[in-house]
């Protein structure tokens, strides 16, 4: 039987043999007059005296002369002091901590104490004590309504109770317990008495499943005193106000347990007859997290918590039939809850945890291991849905499209039971659900989140945190809600503060996708531009027009510059500014010749127009340092930022100086409700934090050198690997069938993403030809990440 250790906080006693208490019963029998005179010693007071039902105790409702209500109890000859202790010890501490709490209240005898050890007449000493009365009728007696508002109320209370006996302990709570589920594999051997060959199996099974699978990661929850037992007969109610719950009593099977277990034991006020078994408990188990969160593993462990209690109540209660028979006509006393563990079953712990799961908002389950895997049925389900909902052109990744409910660090977990390494994604630059940021996030959405409108403290601390970060002349921030919109307010900025209409950008950029910015996003060259907008040749040595070993690249190259400021001229429209993004992203990471973009920003200023350095993909350590336009060591009039601000969280910056902003917002008044909300506000200075405390623009530097260094090994080996290029952690590898011809491999790279993702790599293709393999894994990638990524790259290369 000593198959369990446990933790060395509170170890539960498990040599004791299991039988004493919970067969045990056998109630104290004092006479009325004794109990009466005991009471008017022990606390003065006079009364009369109703017996109250009790399985091992006695009790006595107390209609006192002075008009009060009690309970006095005469504790089971086996009670020992300290279970008593620590009960009323329980009560005490929550009538302090919460005081409004429906507990019963300790009276206090005539000497000041919580309890007395009596010597009775029939020579058994027992303790006694007096409780406060709590009105109300049982909940289990008023059952036939429909109780789902008693229950999300009953929710509630427990994790009230449990809130307040967080700072409560005793040693008594560790004592072993026939009803604690944690140890209920002890109870194995009693169910021989169950009678029914299959039911016996089926709660056979349970507890094996206990032993092996449950129990250690019970362990591993959050233990404290919880109350585990309130049941229906322990829930008083007001049936005539709506069900509100006037007390909860009988704190005699207290324990050091999880507070899962609660969600568990109350959910056997939900009346037997019920169709849906679920719903009752996912109305306990949410209203319980409402006041105090579950955590996950919680969550995930109710159904077999649900599963163990129900195992428990039958083996004990055929055990107590097999000893005190009591003839055997009509229903077996176990009978009920092997119904009830057979319904559970019927449901199962998949759907049972989802629903659960859903009530609590927990995110969807995602299969830990191949084995638990969603069918391609479920996807192709999705496929469907998402055309009939969201329109037949939205589109996905991948032909067979990947589906992920989990990402942490630089992994995104499949529904496959797979991990994959992302190395695509550079929105979540401090990793997937990075903790730090996530805290921030949920701790201000607890706390408040509305717009700037009103003071608040984080967007402040945010502004003065991010300005702090650039060139001293950016002091002024516009908060929005991602990329586009940034650039959006920085184009009509620079179109107000210089009075013009023309614009360049480069020949495929992206900037985003509001009406005007998605004219300043071709994606590729050669698509036909509105008049005010010029877009300049691709600086690019490897495949542009001017390649590595000729001479003047960057005049030349420039030289478009002076072309497209003309061209807008003759168009009838003057220079407001240049919008470029210092990764060129769009165009593949090209290697751009040293400086090129100081010869560009010269061209743009002489002609008066402003520098908008949109800094959504090279931003935020991206490129090795704070900022992509330092990298090329231009002045910038306004920065644009979004995807990585918030690490995944939306929000969107516009940093300019003091006299471009008031200029404009002089004219414009311009405001955004979500911009610089609270919760984004905190989740952008938690970014700001794990970039700084983790030295990451640090450790993106080195390990995006130690990438590069490695793809460069491995092209020696394939000549499809034409170029590797990038800084920091944005790298470019560039596809060729041909490396003097440098022939674009367009195919051969659509084929690679598939066959990297076979390898469980996400990686993503861009440029004109489709041919660039871009990397953007998270800050937070090490050498072990990369060499995951360049075995798996190893691997496709050879299996194309
Ligand atoms: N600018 C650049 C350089 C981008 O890459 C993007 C998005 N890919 C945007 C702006 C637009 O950002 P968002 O999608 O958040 O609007």
């Amino acid at each position: 039987m000593n198959e369990f250790k446990y933790g060395a906080s509170c170890r539960t006693d498990m040599s004791v043999s299991p039988e004493i208490k919970f067969l045990d019963r056998d109630p104290p029998a004092i006479e009325i007059d004794e109990a009466q005179e005991i009471l008017e010693r022990c606390y003065g007071l006079r009364g009369d005296l109703r017996p109250l039902s009790s399985e091992r105790d006695q009790n006595f409702r107390v209609d006192s002369d002075d008009g009060a209500r009690y309970v006095f109890k005469i504790a089971n000859r086996s009670e020992s002091v300290d279970v008593i202790e620590f009960q009323l010890g329980a009560l005490r501490h929550i009538e302090a901590v919460d005081p409004s709490l429906p507990v019963p209240r300790v009276q206090r005898t005539h000497r000041g104490k919580d309890y007395e050890e009596i010597e009775f007449s029939t020579g058994d000493q027992h303790i006694v004590y007096l409780l406060g009365f709590l009105e109300g009728i049982p909940l289990a007696e008023s059952l036939a309504a429909d109780c789902s508002d008693a229950r999300r109320r009953l929710g509630a209370l427990l994790a009230r109770i449990d809130i307040a006996l967080q700072g409560y302990f005793h040693p008594a709570a560790c004592q072993q317990h026939p009803w604690n589920v944690e140890t209920c594999t002890r109870l194995a051997p009693f169910t021989v008495h169950i009678p029914n060959d299959a039911d016996r199996a089926m709660i056979d099974d349970v507890f094996d499943h206990m032993a092996g699978t449950v129990v250690p990661r019970l362990r591993r929850l959050r233990h404290q005193v919880i109350h585990q037992d309130a049941h229906s007969d322990n829930i008083l109610v007001d049936p005539e106000d709506d069900h509100r719950i006037t007390g909860l009593i009988d704190f005699g099977d207290m324990l050091y347990g999880t507070i899962a277990a609660e969600i568990a034991v109350a959910a056997d006020s939900v009346p037997d007859e019920v169709d849906d078994i679920v719903t009752p408990v996912c109305d306990i188990a949410a209203s319980f997290d409402a006041e105090l969160p579950l955590r996950e593993d919680e969550v995930d462990l109710i159904y077999d918590l649900l599963c163990a209690r129900a195992a428990l109540a039958a083996t004990i209660a055929a055990t107590r039939a097999a000893r005190i028979p009591q003839g055997s006509a009509g229903r077996r006393a176990e009978q009920p809850t092997v119904d009830y563990l057979h319904q559970l079953r019927e449901v199962g712990r998949l759907e049972f945890t989802r629903r659960l799961r859903a009530a609590c908002r927990f995110p969807v389950l995602c299969p830990t291991t191949p084995q638990e895997a969603l069918s391609a049925a479920d996807e192709a389900r999705m496929v469907a849905a998402r055309h009939a909902l969201m329109g037949r052109h939205t589109t996905h990744f991948y032909r067979q499209p990947m589906h992920f409910e989990r990402g942490r660090g630089p992994w995104l977990y499949a529904t496959d039971g797979h991990r994959y390494l992302d190395f695509y994604n550079n929105v979540p630059q401090v990793g997937h659900c990075h903790p730090h940021v996530v805290n921030a996030i949920a701790r201000q959405a607890g706390a408040l989140n509305t717009n700037s409108r009103y003071l608040y403290s984080s967007v402040l601390e945010y502004a003065e945190r991010l300005t702090a970060r650039l060139a001293p002349h950016l002091t002024a921030c516009i908060f929005v809600n991602s990329g586009s919109e940034a650039n959006d307010v920085a184009w009509q900025m620079a179109k107000l503060v210089t009075g013009r209409r023309g614009a360049i950008i480069m020949e495929d950029a992206y900037h985003g996708v509001t009406d005007v910015i998605r004219q300043f996003s071709p994606g590729r060259p050669g698509k036909v531009l509105p008049d005010f907008l010029k877009g300049l040749i691709v600086p690019d040595p490897y495949r542009g027009p001017y390649r590595n070993g000729e001479s003047d690249l960057v005049a030349r190259y420039a030289a478009d510059a002076d072309r497209a400021i003309r061209d807008l001229e003759t168009a009838g429209h003057a220079l407001a500014a240049f919008m470029f993004d210092s990764a060129l992203c769009s165009s593949g990471v090209p290697d751009v010749p040293e400086g090129y973009l100081r010869a560009v920003e010269a061209k743009v200023r002489a002609a008066g127009g402003l520098m908008i350095c949109d800094e959504v993909q090279s931003g935020f350590g991206r490129m090795g340092q704070w900022w992509g336009h330092e990298h090329h060591g231009v002045r910038a009039d306004i920065v644009t930022m979004g995807k990585p601000v918030g690490n995944g969280f939306p929000l969107g910056v516009v940093i300019t100086t003091d006299a471009i902003l008031n200029e404009f917002m002089d004219k414009t008044r311009l405001f955004s409700t979500f911009g610089g909300n609270a919760v984004a506000c905190a989740a952008g200075n938690a970014v700001i934090d794990v970039i700084e405390t983790e030295a990451l623009i640090e450790n993106g530097r080195k390990i995006g050198n130690y990438l590069r260094e490695r793809i460069r090994d491995l092209a020696k080996s394939h000549a499809l690997i034409g170029d590797v290029r990038g800084w920091g952690m944005v790298t470019g590898v560039e596809f060729v069938s041909d490396r003097e011809q440098q022939t674009p491999a367009t195919l051969e790279t659509a084929r690679l993403l598939e066959l990297m993702r076979r390898q469980r790599v996400l990686v993503g293709s861009e440029g004109r030809d489709a041919n660039i393999v871009k990397l953007r894994p998270a800050l937070v990638c090490g050498k072990s990440h990369v060499d995951r990524f360049v075995a798996a790259l190893d691997h496709s290369l050879r299996s194309l």
